[in-house]
């Protein structure tokens, strides 16, 4: 099947929107901690190493989401950066910013 560009666009941005928000959301929360999700309440406990942990989670995933945007730019979006087979398409619905299929993630994990 080939792989709808500009349905994946859609959902990457989308998803890059949330993690851009996610990241602003933890920083505050980090100077200002008065709102009560995880992040928040880590912060209020000073417990700095949590916050930090889910802020670069969510560094990580902005720039694999980057990458996959980057892909689809350049028209190699879907195929796995480590072996050159198509991702599954399931995969890529899952978790679009994907760079790997699944026997190359399972590899390295
Ligand atoms: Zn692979």
């Amino acid at each position: 099947m080939p792989i709808d560009a500009h349905h994946f666009r859609e959902i990457l941005l989308t998803a890059k929107a949330e993690f851009e928000k996610r990241v602003n959301t933890i920083h505050n929360h980090a100077r200002d901690p008065l709102n009560a999700d995880s992040a928040e309440q880590a912060a209020e406990l000073g417990n700095v190493e949590v916050v930090s942990a889910l802020e670069n989670e969510a560094v990580q995933e902005l720039a694999d989401i980057d990458h996959a945007l980057q892909r689809l730019q350049a028209g190699n979006f879907g195929i796995c950066m480590t072996c050159g087979e198509d991702i599954n398409h399931e995969r890529l619905t899952a978790r679009p910013a994907s760079a790997e299929c699944l026997d190359c993630a399972e590899l390295n994990d």
